[in-house]
């Protein structure tokens, strides 16, 4: 059902603020040039508040406090939710009860921001309407037990107001002489760049790219939203293996949510990160492919259940690679050269199946 955006179905708060804050900006930016001359600092320090609070949604409000992908230090977690209020998408409390159903029921009528009303809606327009201001706390009901998680959902607006507008202004001003062009870029600049940004997760990852490893929903991959997106734009890995402290899966794709994930893990501030393992992985992605096979050419019977034996052939080698590995990590002392013989062999039949593969399944 089409969305109705009437004068009684607005939430007037958030349809002003996300429509006003953008003319603000250019306004404020336009005054600061015109009455100081541009200048680098409150450009850099604009720069700086748009990194740590795109870090904060995403590495905090995202993956650590929504999914749980991984464990953070107690000053940690109190930095993302001091950072991710800065930039006025609500308290994690609220963002990551609607986040959870957008996970699960995605694509349908109860999805926050279902993408099938619409580029509009599922992008902006979603906020502005008064039924998506109701809390979804079943949801969140974890989020209830967390001091820290209540502490900011009770003082969410000072919060927001200290980290997202005050501070950044602050830093420009005593460091740089502008406060006006803090408060331009710093808060103003950056408050819309990391609303839309974080909008476009909701939106063009579920309307533009591939689907490398499910097309049970609208969720896409692509290598050029995860440069908009601090790296969320490998959507439909993340919506298949939400769990996973990566988005981007590979080492070469462009996640630096995972990247900083990974440094607090080195200097002791994160732990237990979750990681799917490779084989589920590649079972994904070999499965989407003969999907793609059967829908794209009328396959012969025989070609595809050869490729589904090749499937087989590559995941029951990789299997038997890892444990093998695993098994002679665990030796210790005891390794042998018959175990690392055997290993290699694992490995050598792992990647000739998959070669195999390449070739045929195209
Ligand atoms: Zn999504
Ligand atoms: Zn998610």
């Amino acid at each position: 059902m089409t969305k109705s955006y009437s004068f009684k179905n607005l939430d007037l708060i958030n349809t002003l603020f996300l429509t006003l804050t953008p003319i603000m900006a250019i306004v404020s930016t336009v005054w600061w040039i015109q009455s100081e001359g541009f200048s680098w600092g409150p450009l850099l320090s604009g720069i700086f508040f748009y990194i740590i609070t795109g870090l904060s949604i995403t590495a905090g409000y995202h993956r650590l406090f929504s999914h749980k992908a991984y464990e953070a230090h107690p000053l940690v977690k109190l930095f993302f939710l001091c950072f991710g209020a800065a930039a006025f998408q609500n308290s994690i409390y609220k963002w990551g009860s609607d986040h959870r159903l957008h996970h699960s029921k995605v694509d349908t009528e109860s999805d926050p921001y279902n993408i099938n009303e619409g580029f509009f809606y599922a992008h902006i327009g979603w906020i502005f309407l008064k039924e998506n201001s109701q809390m979804n706390e079943q949801y969140g009901r974890d989020f209830e037990k967390d001091a820290l998680v209540m502490w900011q959902h009770k003082y969410y607006i000072p919060i927001a107001l200290f980290f997202g507008m005050i501070l950044p202004t602050l830093v420009a001003g005593l460091f740089f002489h502008s406060y006006l062009g803090g408060f331009a870029v710093g808060a103003l600049c950056k408050l819309v760049m990391i609303h839309h940004c974080t909008f476009f997760i909701n939106s063009l990852c579920h309307y533009v790219g591939s689907t490398p490893y499910t097309k049970s929903n609208t969720a896409r991959d692509s290598w050029y939203m995860a440069y908009l997106t601090f790296g969320e734009g490998y959507h439909n890995f993340h919506h298949y293996f939400q769990a996973d402290y990566r988005n981007g899966v590979r080492w070469y794709q462009f996640d630096p949510t995972k990247w900083l994930v990974k440094t607090l893990e080195a200097i002791k501030l994160a732990s237990k990160l979750k990681i799917t393992p490779d084989e589920k992985i590649l079972s994904a992605r070999l499965q989407m492919k003969i999907e793609q096979l059967r829908e794209r050419k009328q396959m012969a019977m025989e070609y595809l259940q050869e490729i589904e034996q090749l499937k087989m052939r590559i995941l029951d080698s990789l299997a038997r690679f890892e444990q093998m590995k695993n098994e002679f990590k665990a030796r210790g002392h005891e390794k042998n050269k018959e175990m690392k013989m055997k290993m290699e062999l694992a490995r050598l039949d792992f990647e000739y199946a998959l070669k195999q593969w390449q070739l045929k399944a195209v």
